[in-house]
């Protein structure tokens, strides 16, 4: 049976008369492609995300806007972009209910920092500002083309499913991850050291990247094996929970 895999989404307006739910389609795309079904979850209440949650089988937390700082205990710096508090609250509450009941979690790009915020960490508001030296990771080329290197750690998940020590990746972010929670480790790191990649620790496939491998695994091999191998986990671990134990 395939998975069913929840994708967070954002609002957006349109004009007076049309405002909505809306997630780029590179993420539902990648997900079908890959032996998922796809089911887009509208920012709601907390309480909402959760029974939305139980439908899933693995959640991708999207990119989107800035963070609230408030939620890591910081005040807005000057170049803190768009935030949408009620999204985020809700992510909050999404990922430690993910956790919670044991289900595959990818997060992306502003994903990886709702995931590190919600854990405990906290975020550079601004790169370009916050952090000397940093590389353009508000890339001006296309979306889907890589723009610099990440190294991966050695034995982590990434560097498993991408049988590489380091991979090329895009970078549409200005934000990035800066305290990082407890109970994550870092598994990716640009060459300025900016922090590209997290995963907790357990036995759960719960990743954070900060690049956008839904809109580069139509053209690049290993982000598409990134894809598949949580759609994989997702199905995997779907199954197990099926699986009724026997009753003495
Ligand atoms: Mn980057």
């Amino acid at each position: 049976m395939k998975p069913v895999i929840g994708i967070t989404s954002t609002l957006v307006k349109l004009n007076e008369f049309s405002e909505g739910v809306y997630v780029h389609q590179d993420y539902y795309r990648g997900v079908e492609a890959c032996g998922g079904f796809p089911l887009i979850l509208p920012t709601t209440e907390p309480e909402t995300c959760k029974r939305l949650i139980d439908l899933c089988d693995g959640v991708i937390f999207s990119g989107g806007e800035d963070v609230d700082p408030q939620f890591y205990g910081a005040e807005p710096h000057q170049h803190l972009g768009p935030l949408l508090p009620k999204r985020d609250k809700a992510e909050i509450v999404g990922v430690h209910y993910v956790i919670e009941q044991q289900k595959p979690l990818l997060a992306i790009c502003r994903g990886i920092q709702v995931l590190n915020v919600a854990l405990g960490g906290t975020l550079y508001q601004d790169l370009p500002s916050e952090y000397p030296n940093a590389l353009q990771h508000s890339q001006k080329s296309a979306r889907p083309l890589d723009t610099h290197w990440v190294d991966l750690a050695e034995d982590s998940r990434l560097q498993g499913i991408f049988g590489h020590n380091r991979v090329r990746v895009n970078s549409l972010h200005h934000q990035a991850l800066k305290d990082v929670a407890d109970t994550l480790r870092v598994t990716g790191t640009a060459s300025d050291g900016v922090i590209e990649a997290v995963e907790y620790a357990g036995p759960i496939f719960t990743v954070g990247v900060q690049w956008h491998p839904e809109s580069m695994w139509e053209r690049d091999p290993l982000m598409k094996a990134l894809f598949y191998a949580f759609v994989n986990e997702c199905k995997e671990s779907a199954e197990a929970k099926r699986t009724v134990p026997v009753s003495i």
